[in-house]
């Protein structure tokens, strides 16, 4: 049998990290990933046949659980076609059709292969449309790998952009600006001195990129309000939340429309996929309808296609995120008791199909710097004594939980079983 410590050292030698994409190397939590042979429903089983349960869900795609049956024979389906053709297809306009039939602020839609793309798509066309060059992105929001928003804060209310990677040009970092997330009063101020100079404004509206922190109450809208009054575009990244929060996602959830929307993860139902979208006027500044450049050779893929409209299939049904908020609020609040019972502090943040766990005296996180300031060693002993005994989080204090509809009330069970073991272990370790 190939052991994880096997795979893990070939891996090292021939893949930055032994990995291909960092989070998953373990870095944060310590110790070494392992690697999975096969998913099913709530569970992972890894090469030596150890089963998770898994609160990672594929870092968000698996909204239905893993191998959903369904969506498997969809792609079986759709590979008997071919695997790409490089021509238009069917599924493509059923895709666009369904999604702006389900967004309603997304009436046209282009189809990439990642959530990177369609952030970095995104912004060259709110750069484009407006003929502005800076953007606003916010402390702890990741929006893929882009060198415009590898940028992060320093401390204070508003910082020109310093690069957080080598490799991303000052030049283009310097466009950047970078606010606190949750604080109205910088954004304002933000956009007082700059209101006229910035194409766009991005944010996740849910933030699951450093832990998961919801926005406070009439927060987007003042953001909305704002992009505007300043003739700015309003960029929702749904990457996480889109088809999750609500089906609608999370401008249905807060009743805000967005100029445009990026996606990706349950779109593609597991399949490399991403789309961007919004309204009319603007996309229609896409190439070739318009000027603004933007292609792939895979978009709009047949197999990956055939994925996200078979997840979409599932979703859509009726008391879908009615079923996944109560599955949430089970896990949440288990985590809670347990974690009161073994005199852990814990703070949780939760809505339709993501939480937080945060290791803090606070009674609410609402901020970045609270997220940051949180007991990470804790958390990183939390994370292993539940792996120790089955349960898979997120290798990492910053990452959200993502809960499953495959996540039934007897895996919740099990999970706050091992959790109320787990938060003593972290407590006395
Ligand atoms: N935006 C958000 C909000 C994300 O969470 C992510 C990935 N976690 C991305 C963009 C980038 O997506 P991808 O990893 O598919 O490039």
């Amino acid at each position: 049998m190939t052991t994880n410590h096997e795979l893990f050292q070939r891996a090292q030698a021939r893949i930055p990290g032994g990995v291909n994409s960092p989070v998953r190397a373990f870095k944060s939590v310590g110790g070494e990933p392992f690697f999975t042979a096969r998913a099913d429903g709530a569970y992972l089983w890894d090469v030596e046949g150890t089963r998770y349960i898994d609160y990672v869900g594929s870092w968000g795609p698996m909204i239905v659980g893993h191998n959903h049956p369904s969506v498997r024979e969809a792609v079986e389906r759709a590979v008997r076609d071919g695997l790409s053709f490089g021509t238009p297809c069917a599924a493509e306009v059923t895709m666009a059709e369904a999604i702006a039939a389900i967004v309603p602020s997304v009436e046209v839609v282009r189809m990439v292969n990642s959530g990177t793309e369609a952030t970095m798509s995104a912004i060259r066309l709110a750069r484009g449309y407006t003929g502005r060059q800076r953007i606003v992105k916010f402390e702890g929001c990741y929006h893929g790998h882009g060198d415009a928003f590898l940028v992060k804060a320093g401390s204070g209310a508003l910082t020109l952009g310093v690069p957080t990677s080598p490799g991303v040009p000052k030049a283009l970092a310097d466009l950047t600006l970078t606010l606190p997330y949750n604080d109205l009063g910088a954004a304002q101020q933000l956009f007082a001195e700059h209101g006229d100079e910035i194409a766009a404004l991005i944010i996740e509206p849910v933030a699951g990129n450093m832990n998961c922190i919801l926005p406070r109450d009439g927060y987007l809208a003042a953001l909305r309000e704002l992009c505007t009054k300043h003739g700015a575009l309003l960029i929702f990244d749904e990457v996480m939340t889109g088809f999750r929060v609500a089906l609608g996602g999370a401008q249905a959830h807060y009743g805000i429309t967005p100029d445009l929307s990026t996606f990706g993860k349950i779109i593609g139902g597991g399949m490399p996929v991403g789309a961007y979208g919004g309204r009319r006027e603007i996309m229609q500044q896409v190439a070739p309808a318009g000027p603004i450049y933007q292609a792939g050779t895979l978009s709009g893929n047949p197999v990956a296609m055939a994925a996200g409209l078979a997840m979409l299939d599932l979703v859509r049904t009726p008391d879908f995120h009615a079923q996944l908020d109560r599955r949430t609020r089970l896990v949440t609040d288990g985590f809670a008791a347990a974690a009161a019972e073994a005199g852990v502090p814990l703070a949780i943040n939760r809505i339709c199909g993501m939480f937080g766990l945060f290791f803090t005296d606070a009674a609410k996180v609402e901020t970045y710097a609270q997220a940051t300031a949180c007991d990470v060693a804790t958390f990183n002993r939390f994370f292993h004594a539940m792996l120790a005994r089955g349960v898979y989080l997120a290798p990492s204090a910053f990452e959200a939980g993502f809960v499953s509809i495959a996540h039934t009330d007897e895996v919740i069970a099990a999970t706050i079983e091992a959790a109320r073991a787990a938060f003593r272990d972290a407590a006395t370790a």
